[in-house]
């Protein structure tokens, strides 16, 4: 849950950080980014903010908003039907991110948030920085997180189903309630 005014709040600076990186945006648009806190009422440390530019019935494209030391739990994509889950793409604008995917743990920079170690569980740590990139497989689990710097970043993928997104941590609701 978060209320009104933080959600304005928050709207207000991720359309700050997105104009900062270079992308425009009309009002209408940075009225309409989407604060998540999955359902755990802690957006700062655990949310991410999203502008849906393109949603079609086959590609979704989307800029990303983490603020300082915001962290996007652990989830994949998985199937839908006949549709084999969400294939994405993420593009670093600006700011650093560390993307965790499976493979060897060389985690360093990241910090599991509040220690939650069964919820972090993919630990092999890349840096991605402005025009850094990674594709992900529909299905692989990852999850992403910023320091000082904060990051905004484009997502160019197949049709995004968010509320189907499944998660690590049992106690995310991918729906984030608004509280006036
Ligand atoms: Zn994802």
């Amino acid at each position: 849950m978060i209320t009104r005014a933080e959600q304005t709040e928050a709207q207000r600076y991720a359309a700050e950080m997105i104009r900062r990186a270079g992308i425009t945006i009309t009002d209408a648009e940075a009225n309409s980014i989407e604060i998540v806190d999955f359902g755990l009422s802690n957006f700062e440390r655990e949310g991410i903010q999203v502008l849906t530019l393109v949603q079609t019935e086959r590609i979704s494209v989307k800029v990303l908003v983490l603020f300082p030391n915001q962290t996007e739990p652990e989830h994949w994509h998985p199937p839908v039907g006949n549709d084999p889950g969400k294939e994405e793409t993420v593009r670093v604008i600006s700011g650093s991110v560390y993307f965790f995917i499976s493979g060897e743990d060389t985690l360093k920079e990241g910090f599991l948030v509040g220690g939650k170690q069964d919820v972090y569980s993919m630990r092999k740590e890349v840096l991605m920085q402005p025009c850094d990139q990674i594709t992900l497989a529909p299905g692989e689990k990852h999850w992403f997180q910023t320091r000082e710097t904060g990051a905004v970043m484009y997502s160019f993928s197949t049709i995004a189903r968010d509320a189907l997104d499944q998660f690590t941590d049992s106690n995310i609701v991918r729906v984030t309630e608004i509280q006036d």
